[in-house]
């Protein structure tokens, strides 16, 4: 059993990061799922994943230093596998905690959070396809009740001729001499060891010597695509979308990039968005204010509004009709609209109208304007 340090290809002054990054570059090439019934590869993932453990925890890695492995295997009990971890579940537990990868995401989502964060092109030449971004603007309706865009987009897909594999034919690749298929390279001088990336393959840990003449050996290819975006209703201006797998494909068996779509709603001359609720300013005349009065109008979802005006009812009154917002893009619910009743004085009277208005004000006592006449009476308290 070598020493954990050489283990994990790196210094005995590795900080914790270092180590981190060592261990996910070789638990990804050594990982069961890559390998299957490769027992070599299995029983390389568990010692890695065991210098790891121990190299991650700087209690423990201490005591390792101190110690060394078998005292430090003492120190831990001594489980039934003391040449190293006992089971393969240890080993792919250490896997997922440095991999950020909870539980219940399946080993999918494992290697979508690695890919995600980690874009260390050395991975022997597993790459993880660039994501793209665009920009789409929509109409205040069609963000309310959602919309089908279709939009061009140009990625990289795999080529057609050779399925991504960049080689006319699977003898055409030949696994690199110089790091045998590793992507990277130890050296070691004196006490410290180095890795660093193969300079022969440039980290893809193969050479290609029947290049597929479409793609000259890169695996990928350049194509505008015509693609369907769906538009949930209630997205709100700001959001950004994810497609995912709408990016340019991976290199190397690596996952596609995702596609991210970023939402512009052009604003509405009457309508405003206010969460998943929806404000309108609702013009009322004076008289109608007074006397009460049932109004209705179209909503942008697509409804009708009707609502209840009391007599008497002032300004900036907020009327709120229940289930005529935005509905929730997650699927919550919906909003409300919300109706602020705005009371316009009326202009270009002619002389009839002029005269029932001041024969009303002869007939006004302070008692019809209620808010005038608190006003009036809080400044001569004032004064008084
Ligand atoms: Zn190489
Ligand atoms: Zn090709």
């Amino acid at each position: 059993m070598s020493d954990y340090y050489s283990t994990l290809g790196i210094s005995k002054g590795a900080s914790q990061d270092e180590i981190k990054k060592a261990y996910r570059k070789q638990a990804l090439k050594y990982h069961p799922d890559k390998n299957p019934g490769d027992k070599e590869a299995e029983k390389k993932f568990k010692e890695i994943s065991e210098a790891y453990e121990v190299l991650s925890d700087d209690q423990k890695r201490r005591m390792y230093d101190q110690y060394g492995a078998d005292a430090f295997k003492a120190g831990m009990g001594g489980g039934p596998g003391a040449g190293g971890f006992s089971s393969m579940e240890e080993a792919l537990r250490t896997f997922m905690g440095a991999f950020g990868g909870g539980g219940g995401g399946g080993q999918e989502s494992i290697f979508d959070s690695f890919f995600g964060f980690d874009a260390d092109p050395s991975t022997a030449g597993i790459r993880q396809g660039a994501s793209k971004k665009m920009n789409l603007t929509i109409s205040f309706e069609e963000a309310i009740r959602g919309t089908e865009k279709e939009a061009a987009i140009t990625n990289y897909i795999n080529c057609p001729t050779c399925d991504g594999l960049g080689a006319a034919s699977p003898s055409g690749i030949k696994t690199c001499s110089q790091c045998g298929g590793a992507g990277q390279i130890n050296q070691t001088r004196g006490f410290f060891s180095m890795t660093t990336i193969c300079p022969s393959c440039h980290g893809q840990g193969k050479r290609i010597t029947d290049p597929c003449s479409s793609c000259r050996g890169s695996g990928r290819e350049k194509k505008k695509q015509q693609i369907q975006i769906k538009i949930p209703p209630g997205v709100d201006n700001g959001m950004r979308l994810r497609m995912a797998g709408y990016g340019d494909s991976g290199e190397g068996g690596g996952p596609p990039g995702d596609l991210y779509v970023y939402i512009t709603v052009r604003s509405h001359e009457i309508f405003e968005r206010d969460g998943d609720d929806i404000r309108v300013e609702l013009p009322i005349s004076f008289a109608e204010a007074a006397l009460g009065v049932k109004k209705e109008f179209p909503t942008p979802t697509g409804g009708n509004a009707r609502i209840v005006i009391p007599e008497g009812t002032q300004s900036d009154k907020i009327f709120r009709v229940r289930g005529e917002g935005a509905p929730n893009v997650h699927g919550n619910g919906k909003g409300d609209l919300l109706v602020k009743v705005i009371i316009e004085t009326p202009v270009g009277l002619n002389e009839k109208q002029k005269e029932l208005l001041k024969e009303f004000a002869e007939l006004e006592g302070t008692h019809n304007s209620p808010r005038s006449r608190t006003f009036f009476d809080k400044l001569k308290s004032f004064f008084n």
